[in-house]
């Protein structure tokens, strides 16, 4: 914004619209907003200042029944299911364009609840899920089916379903972002959905699902449902007529959802979960001060509540003591600040419980001997928030548990290595496979390595590209689908075959 042009709109004052909020955590069942059934409540709030937005419908299993119930009739009598794919085109699209619509409003009530920078609210994730319904929106009307080549005598038409009803459980980190990633798909293929998002983060969802009956989805199509983790969402992961199960989260529950399935329908279940992606900076690395930037970028982003943040650091032993110099300056560009001031680059941890979390491994790098060279403290902590300073460890071995476990805070552990096979086998030593990220100007090395990564994306000499026509997803216990792009639409359609018999005249 020009500084003194009079026709220039003045920046939203946040606090004094974040004051004025009204937050509804009410469930969305059949179009309605709704109590739960026994009238229960959970207090949602926010982890900036403690300040109590709402309280919450506690979804349980009566709740998620109605959810699930509503989903199926919507689905069986063909409301959206049956519709033109050009129909459910349009309205996901209008669909995108009033999430557009309600940027500030979405993006204020992302950073209250979650906590992240209202800058990146409005600038990442609002947009991101608009882009991405609306994506989906326009691959709604372009998905064919096959004939198979089995010759004259008969036709095998091969067709991709709708599944039915699809449950999906998001974690807290990008509410929005995550929710879109699998509506976007689920509905375009004409599924109903029930959508539990995370108790510490259940409110743009609420609003979303709201926005989308407003764009002339019809009722009980889109259902959702806040809860915790074990009430509502262990029901709908055990609900015998949820046909397929979209999981991210962590790889703990991520599991348990393997065993929710087969208890219950052996519904298919797709998870998407953690990560300790390493970054990978061999010696002849073009730009190490661009690297730097990136690396610290990419964990503090988010307050290091990303999967994919490159959490360790691989840096050959050579460039090891300049890289460390140049990412503890970075770190320094990151302090936590009040995440409704539209500067702030760190906001707050999502709550007490994730911030105790990231002190205890804090603490356990210095017990186990890593050398602590930025930040590793609670701060602001006089605004009744949640903020930790961006940290920085080096003399990290592999077998820390900073270099092994997803923190999920931002917490950056820096190793060293000797040679490329070291480098592959330290990357590789892990549960997870989610990222990692090649820094080299030599291409045969870049793609050697890159090859040799067991990982589901490699970044190679940046960290940030990012699209929605690119798949998003892991190798081992980092989950098995894929988010994103037109890989996405498999996960909620079923393949059907339908022989018909040509007989000869
Ligand atoms: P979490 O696993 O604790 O919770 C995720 C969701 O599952 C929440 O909605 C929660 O209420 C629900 N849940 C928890 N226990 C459950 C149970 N027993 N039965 C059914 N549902 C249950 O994860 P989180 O703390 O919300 O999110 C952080 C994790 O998510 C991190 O591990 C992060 O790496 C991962 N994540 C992965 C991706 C990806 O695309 N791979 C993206 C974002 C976050």
């Amino acid at each position: 914004m020009s500084q003194g042009n009079p026709l220039s709109t003045p920046a939203p004052d946040w606090h004094a619209r974040a004051a004025n909020l009204a937050c509804d955590g009410r469930m969305l069942i059949d179009g309605k907003r709704l109590e739960a059934a026994d009238g229960d409540t959970f207090r949602c709030e926010s982890p900036i200042d403690a300040r109590l937005l709402c309280l919450a419908a506690r979804g349980r299993k009566a709740d998620i029944d109605s959810a699930v119930r509503s989903g199926r009739v919507a689905f069986e009598q063909g409301r959206w299911s049956r519709k033109p794919p050009a129909v459910r085109k349009k309205i996901l699209q209008r669909w995108s364009e009033l999430i557009l619509a309600h940027k500030e409003e979405l993006a204020l009530l992302e950073t209250l609840d979650m906590g992240k920078p209202i800058r990146e609210s409005l600038s990442v994730d609002v947009p991101s899920a608009a882009r991405c319904i609306q994506w989906f929106a326009e691959a709604a009307d372009k998905q064919y089916g096959e004939i198979a080549p089995t010759g004259p005598q008969a036709l095998a038409l091969i067709t991709a379903e709708p599944v039915g009803v699809v449950g999906a459980i998001v974690p807290w980190n990008y509410p929005l972002i995550m929710a879109a990633w699998k509506l976007g798909p689920a509905l375009a293929l004409g599924n109903s959905v029930v959508l539990k998002p995370s108790e510490k983060s259940p409110l743009t969802a609420l609003r979303l699902a709201e926005l989308a009956v407003q764009a002339g989805l019809p009722e009980g199509v889109l259902n959702v449902v806040p809860g915790y983790g074990q009430e509502a969402g262990e029901a709908l992961a055990m609900h015998p007529d949820v046909d397929v199960l979209a999981f991210t989260g962590s790889t703990r529950v991520g599991k348990q959802m393997l065993i929710y399935a087969g208890q219950s329908n052996l519904k298919r279940v797709y998870n998407e979960l953690g990560g300790k992606s390493a970054f990978m900076i061999f010696p002849e690395v073009g730009d190490l001060g661009r690297a730097a930037r990136t690396v610290a970028g990419s964990i503090f982003y988010n307050q290091g509540e990303s999967c994919n943040a490159p959490s360790r650091v691989l840096v050959h032993e050579s460039l090891a003591e300049e890289l460390v110099q140049r990412v503890v300056r970075e770190a320094a560009r990151y302090s936590p600040g009040d995440p409704l001031a539209p500067d702030t680059s760190m906001g707050a941890m999502v709550d007490a419980a994730q911030t105790q979390t990231v002190l205890n491994y804090i603490a356990s790098g210095l017990q186990e001997g890593a050398r602590c060279l930025h930040g590793g403290r609670q701060v602001r902590i006089e605004t009744g928030g949640f903020f930790i300073e961006p940290t920085v460890f080096d003399g990290v071995t592999p077998l820390m548990r900073i270099a092994r476990e997803e923190i999920f805070g931002p917490v950056l552990s820096i190793l060293t290595f000797s040679s490329e096979q070291e480098a592959i086998a330290i990357a590789n030593d892990s549960p997870y496979g989610l990222q990692a990220s090649v820094w080299s100007d030599n291409i045969n090395q870049a793609h050697r390595v890159a090859q040799a990564l067991k990982v589901g994306t490699v970044h190679v000499n940046q960290y940030d590209e990012d699209d929605i026509t690119v798949p998003f997803g892991g190798t081992k216990q980092s989950g098995n689908g894929r988010d994103k792009s037109l890989h996405a639409l498999s996960k909620y359609t079923n393949l059907k075959t339908t022989w018909v018999r040509i007989d000869s005249a």
